[in-house]
């Protein structure tokens, strides 16, 4: 992995959004109980303040979910933590599909950890505020797509491993089939209020699907915007 650049002042952050305050929202995933040593270190190294709208860069280091535009949410850092940390768990993936790039925070995440990232968001807009981050970050292994990413993105399937940022009533049937035998997804789903995390992960006996807990995710839509 090589190192961020931390020359550039807004990159490295100042007051709220200093290193310090980084080091204080990792404190924060540990207690909360995230092991994961490479997640952690990831998470303390990447900007999460460049990731959201300068007016609320102050609370970018708060353990909360944070309005992103377009009536979306970058998620809670611990989120992002728990659903990396369940991704990679039983085995590192060389190429993920996530399905939702929203403010690209958890993408970038994940850029740091394997070797490629493809990601899909259906508002354009908010892939476009996206990618410059990525390119300011020098993030040169993420692919991205406007598009409805309850399709996945076939023509670079199988991917190891496959997120989905945003609640559907039920898991994609579609996405299981963009994922190597032995892959793993991590996603969001049930109706608001009652959502959960389920991972499913392939082996012999073919797809086994666990339950990680209760959350709060935007909903999965159809379409593009
Ligand atoms: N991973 C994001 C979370 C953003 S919230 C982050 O770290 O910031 C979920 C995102 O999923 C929103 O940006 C929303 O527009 C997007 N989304 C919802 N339905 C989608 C779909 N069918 N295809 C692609 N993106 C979708």
């Amino acid at each position: 992995m090589s190192p961020l650049s931390s020359r550039d002042p807004a990159t490295r952050g100042l007051g709220m959004t200093s290193q310090r305050a980084r080091d204080r929202m990792i404190a924060t995933l540990v207690e909360a109980g995230i092991r994961d040593a490479r997640v952690l270190d990831v998470m303390r190294q990447l900007p999460r303040h460049l990731f959201i709208d300068e007016a609320l860069a102050s609370r970018a280091y708060e353990n909360t979910a944070l309005p992103i535009g377009q009536g979306q949410t970058i998620s809670q850092p611990y989120i992002v933590a728990r659903m990396t940390e369940a991704l990679i768990e039983h085995a590192l993936p060389r190429r993920v599909l996530e399905v939702g790039t929203g403010s690209g925070y958890q993408c970038a995440v994940l850029a740091r950890l394997v070797e490629q990232v493809y990601t899909v968001e259906r508002i354009e807009e908010l892939l476009r505020n996206a990618r410059r981050r990525f390119r300011k970050l020098g993030l040169a292994n993420i692919r991205s797509r406007h598009d409805d990413g309850r399709l996945g993105w076939p023509d670079e399937a199988p991917f190891d491993a496959i997120i989905v940022t945003a609640a559907g009533a039920a898991l994609e049937p579609g996405l299981l089939d963009q994922l190597v035998p032995t892959g793993c997804l991590v996603a969001p789903v049930g109706p608001p209020g009652r959502q959960e995390l389920l991972r499913v992960r392939g082996g012999e006996e073919g797809w086994v699907s666990e339950r990680l807990g209760a959350v709060s995710f935007v909903p999965l839509l159809g379409g593009t915007g």
